[in-house]
């Protein structure tokens, strides 16, 4: 990926260093981080970003690993957007300076050895010793006057020490944000089978009330039938009775006429 300033260095070859070795193997780390993409390995231009832990990153690279979802594992706490900041930062003058940014105000380089900061509120990157030169008491930005706390600083450029405490604590943080989504997740599905229950408890008592009323309405029902069937019942008898009565009629009108009896 174009990288000609050579690998960084890993831990396991650290370990292995003398201490005045490891240091300036560090320094070797830390400066190689100032001028490096830490995604691509390509030299740093403008616009660039960081992270939590420290490292830069040419912006449009991030954006396009971020799409074509080709973050690599060893970057695995930049889980989105919202990981990284894009840096208002300025262009080193000397454009033949092997480092490309320098701190806006005190033109000093951003070389790895010089401690640089960059505030998550604004973006903005300085060198840290300005604070001190300048006797900035209170939590506001030098170059946007914008107020920060201490947790919004981010050292850029770490050793491979520095990188590796910030990552672990990182990851312990997104740990732990996990795990409360997931209490939480958990607390929203004990409400919700309460509240299941309540409304299957309601649902219950709906259906024994409705079982009940057409219970009653099943009885009046066949009350009303047996009421019909009993009013038919006599109809027919005193039709029957009136029938018969007409025939005793019939009977003696003949009787009459054939005896004279009229
Ligand atoms: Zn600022």
């Amino acid at each position: 990926m174009g990288n000609d300033g050579g690998s960084i260095a890993g831990r396991a070859e650290l370990v292995k260093l003398k201490k005045p070795e490891k240091r300036v193997e560090s320094l070797l780390v830390a400066k190689q981080r100032a001028q490096f993409c830490s995604l691509t390995k390509e030299r740093l231009r403008k616009p660039i970003a960081c992270c939590r832990v420290g490292y830069l990153y040419n912006y449009d690279s991030l954006l396009k690993a971020f799409m074509e979802k080709k973050i690599p594992s060893e970057l695995k706490h930049l889980q989105n957007m919202k990981k990284i900041k894009k840096l208002n930062i300025t262009e080193n003058p000397d454009k033949n300076n092997e480092f490309p940014f320098v701190c806006l105000i005190s033109q000093k380089a951003l070389n790895g050895k010089e401690k640089f900061q960059a505030l998550w509120t604004c973006g903005c990157v300085f060198n840290e010793k300005l604070i001190k030169d300048l006797k900035i008491k209170e939590f506001k930005c030098p170059i946007c006057e914008q107020p920060y706390t201490e947790k919004d600083i981010v050292q850029l450029c770490p050793t491979n020490e520095e990188a590796e405490i910030r990552k672990a604590q990182l990851y312990q943080e997104i740990e732990q944000k996990e795990k409360q989504k997931v209490d939480q997740k958990q607390q929203c599905k004990v409400v919700d089978t309460a509240e299941d229950l309540e409304q299957q408890q309601k649902k219950k008592v709906c259906t024994e009330e409705r079982k009940l009323m057409k219970q009653a309405l099943g009885n009046n029902k066949l009350q009303n039938l047996q009421n019909q069937s009993q009013d038919l019942k006599k109809n027919e008898i005193y039709q029957s009775l009136f029938h018969q009565q007409h025939k005793l009629e019939d009977n003696l009108f003949t009787r009459n006429v054939r005896f004279g009896n009229r």
